[in-house]
């Protein structure tokens, strides 16, 4: 490890659950960020300065005004440009050692093993039934991780989808009914709750890689931000899932 990496990562260094064993996981460590909203931009932001060696980024929108309140890698003055572009400037200038490779496309399907296969574990930080299914089926498939996030008003909802821990998949959780999700735009949200929500997303993906602590792949956490309780709720595995089972 370079002596400015040292420096660079001395207060993480010294937990006894990184260490230099862990920092080394991190900077050998592919992640890729699908959606570059109000999860995607916190997350980025802890996975690059943790020292996540290569960060994909994947995300077709432009910066809206509308956006600013939550999305906090932009800024005014990137109204009308692409998410990703704007990303990967304030990453490589946050940490120019976190490889960045940008993809304004949208996340589908179709293009999900060309998108996701260089990567080793995936966060979905998107709002939308399709995408998720997408990821969600791609992830299932391909064997990795999906570290899973959503946002409801005060509210949000982490856990990690693992097929190899047996507790099923995205659509074990939400079956088919992609009428009954609401987008923050319809259901509105707190600008600081995907701000908490994402910071946790980067949270699991660094436990996941350095093998710290335990992963969040058996149990739903909710995070009421009216109230400040969590509560974590154990999940299970569908025998008829029509993607896992
Ligand atoms: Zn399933």
């Amino acid at each position: 490890m370079k002596h400015a990496d040292v420096e660079r990562y001395s207060r993480q260094l010294v937990l006894p659950q990184i260490g230099k064993a862990g920092q080394e996981k991190l900077s050998r460590a592919r992640v890729l960020i699908v959606g570059l909203g109000g999860l995607g931009c916190p997350a980025a932001q802890y996975l690059s300065a943790a020292g996540i060696g290569t960060l994909g980024l994947v995300d077709h929108d432009v910066v809206q005004v509308s956006n600013l309140h939550r999305q906090i890698l932009y800024g005014e003055a990137d109204v009308g440009q692409k998410k990703v572009d704007v990303a990967e400037h304030r990453l490589l200038h946050l940490n120019p050692n976190c490889r960045v490779l940008a993809c304004a496309e949208k996340f589908s399907t179709e293009n999900a093993a060309r998108l996701a296969s260089d990567f080793d574990l995936l966060l979905d930080c998107t709002d939308n039934f399709t995408a998720r299914d997408a990821i969600n089926s791609y992830c299932v498939t391909a064997k990795k991780p999906d570290v899973f996030a959503s946002l409801y008003r005060f509210e949000g909802m982490l856990t990690v989808f693992d097929v190899a821990s047996g507790a099923g998949c995205y659509r074990c959780l939400y079956g088919e009914s992609p009428e009954a999700i609401q987008n923050c735009s319809e259901a509105g949200v707190i600008g600081v709750l995907p701000g908490i929500m994402g910071a946790m997303q980067a949270l699991e993906a660094i436990k996941s890689i350095t093998g710290a602590g335990e992963i969040l792949n058996r149990h739903t956490l909710i995070y009421d931000g009216l109230n400040q309780t969590v509560r974590k709720f154990r999940r299970g595995k569908k025998p008829d899932c029509l993607v896992c089972g």
